[in-house]
């Protein structure tokens, strides 16, 4: 078993180059237009308000929602969501449910206890615990609980989705993925680089996977707008 994961882990880092490219997006692609002048029409989505919205479906074989009515997001959001709990069933039958925090109103706007999550580009998403084990009543502080191989696998699987603008977590938990990652041949090292950067502070916002405070229990996931675009920071 444990064989078969490695093997369908390691198929899935090697799919991992080419993927990663789409969830690069060049400097230009901040929400300024040239021709527009302003970043109001030109911008692909906001950080600040929801139109559109679609509520986080009930698939409870894939995820926990734990306030249903705060789980409203992009459609790039939804999917991204859906698809990584989807892939995650798929590689650890075994796994709990992935439990599913706030992302936004219906419409958008302040939410209570954050400083984002009003544009629904912004989600909470639970990690796991040594046993692929997930709180389905909401989030645990892990401390060396962290279960790197499945916590790498769901990061990996937001990440293929191609709609990632980063992700934000404690920087031991972010340590312990670059080693494990690095050392079992899963990422180049310029591939880890790229992701979690070594040399990066907890204040540069540099790299895909960034620390931030209070995430040692959860990851924060905030994606990109339809048109590739960054919702405005
Ligand atoms: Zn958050």
């Amino acid at each position: 078993m444990i064989a078969l994961l490695l093997t369908a882990i390691l198929a899935k880092g090697a799919e991992f180059g080419p993927t990663l490219e789409g969830a690069v997006v060049p400097a230009e692609a901040d929400g300024y237009s040239p021709e527009g002048g302003a970043d109001t029409a030109s911008v692909g989505c906001s950080d600040q308000y929801l139109e559109n919205g679609v509520q986080l479906p009930d698939l409870p074989l894939f995820f926990t929602r734990q306030t249903p009515e705060s789980e409203w997001g992009t459609s790039e959001m939804i999917d991204a969501i859906v698809s990584a709990t989807r892939h995650m069933r798929w590689l650890m039958p075994d796994a709990s449910p992935v439990t599913i925090g706030d992302i936004s109103h219906e419409r958008g706007g302040f939410q209570s206890g954050h400083l984002s999550h009003r544009g629904g580009v912004d989600a909470d998403i639970g990690i796991y615990s040594t046993g692929g084990k997930q709180n389905l009543r909401g989030f645990d502080s892990l401390g060396d609980n962290f279960d790197v191989v499945a916590n790498w696998a769901l990061i990996s699987a937001f990440l293929d989705t191609g709609n990632i603008d980063f992700i934000l977590l404690d920087h031991a938990h972010i340590a312990r993925l670059r080693a494990y990652t690095t050392k079992a041949g899963l990422l180049t090292v310029a591939e880890a680089e790229e992701i979690f950067p070594l040399e990066a502070h907890p204040w540069d916002r540099t790299g895909i996977v960034r620390h931030a405070p209070k995430h040692d229990n959860h990851m924060h996931v905030r994606v990109l707008c339809s048109d590739g675009s960054r919702s405005g920071r």
